[in-house]
């Protein structure tokens, strides 16, 4: 028996052991995923270095990054990972963050996209965005933590300016309560009123979802998130949730399945 995990702390909102679970149980894949809140970044290596391989998610992209003793990928241009495998206690670094998302939305005609935050999931996002070729930019609450997106090209608002834009995307860690909202309420609702698409990474939470048919019900029919309860239109983060965790799946098993069918299989399953 071969075990994963995802770290990060809080974890308990986290859907993932749900999803790799049902995936190892389909495909008869003697494994199995658990979640670890890991409240300081002094456990981190211990704790990767007893599993077969995790997801890092809020808020040690950064820091585990700095812990593999090799990166690849893309993970090597956002310097945040969220996929890690662990080999003879060698740990090998990924993101599939950035495809994830890019997968959700790659069908839209995007010339212009407005990124807000600036944490390790702006940076996967904004940095796939660029190398598609759409035009992006960035805004954080604190400006200090902009350098890495300047020294990438990608633009920095200095102050929260209303903007027409094809895409705006919400990458702050605010709204897990769905309620809260980032910044000012009226600015936002301009923003999102002159977005032709709006994207939330943030996915509605519910408690006690624990098997694919309660998975299912939520999928269906979840609330809106606060971000999104500005706009009549937009996609949630669930979706990037499940592509980027297909494509992790596809790092776990070594490529032996692929993120195609593992997307086919998972949403047969919803039907
Ligand atoms: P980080 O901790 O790396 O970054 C957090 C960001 O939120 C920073 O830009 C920070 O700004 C901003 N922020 C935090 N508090 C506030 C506040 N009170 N007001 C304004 N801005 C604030 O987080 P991640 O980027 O890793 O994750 C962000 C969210 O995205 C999480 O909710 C996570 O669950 C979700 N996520 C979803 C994914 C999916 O697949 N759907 C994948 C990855 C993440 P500052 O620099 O000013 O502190």
């Amino acid at each position: 028996m071969r075990y994963f995990g995802v770290i990060g702390s809080p974890i308990h909102h986290s859907l993932s052991p749900l999803i790799h679970n049902f995936l190892f149980s389909y495909l008869g894949i003697s494994a199995h995923y658990d979640k670890f809140d890991i409240p300081s970044p002094s456990l981190l290596a211990s704790t990767l270095q007893s599993l077969s391989g995790a997801n890092i998610t809020l808020p040690y992209k950064e820091e585990v990054f700095g812990l593999c003793d090799e990166v690849r990928g893309f993970a090597q241009e956002v310097e945040a990972v969220n996929t890690v495998l662990c080999r003879n206690q060698k740990l090998c670094g990924f993101n599939t963050d950035g495809l994830g998302f890019w997968e959700c939305i790659k069908n839209l005609e995007l010339k212009t996209a407005l990124v807000l935050g600036a944490g390790g999931s702006a940076r996967a996002i904004a940095m796939m965005l660029k190398k598609q070729g759409v035009d992006t930019m960035i805004y954080n609450r604190t400006p200090s933590k902009v350098d890495f997106f300047l020294s990438r090209g990608i633009g920095v608002l200095e102050t929260l300016e209303v903007k027409e834009v094809d895409l705006l995307v919400h990458t702050t860690s605010v709204g897990l309560d769905g309620k809260s909202l980032p910044y000012q309420q009226e600015k936002l609702q301009s923003l999102v009123s002159k977005a032709k698409y709006v994207f939330d990474v943030i996915y509605p939470s519910q408690k006690g979802i624990v098997g694919i048919d309660q998975f299912r019900d939520f999928f269906l029919s979840r609330p809106k998130t606060a971000f999104l309860g500005l706009s009549s239109q937009g996609m949630d983060g669930l979706e990037m949730l499940l592509y980027q965790a297909f494509f992790a799946f596809e790092i776990f098993c070594d490529g032996q399945y692929c993120f195609e069918e593992l997307k086919a299989l998972f949403y047969n399953s919803l039907k």
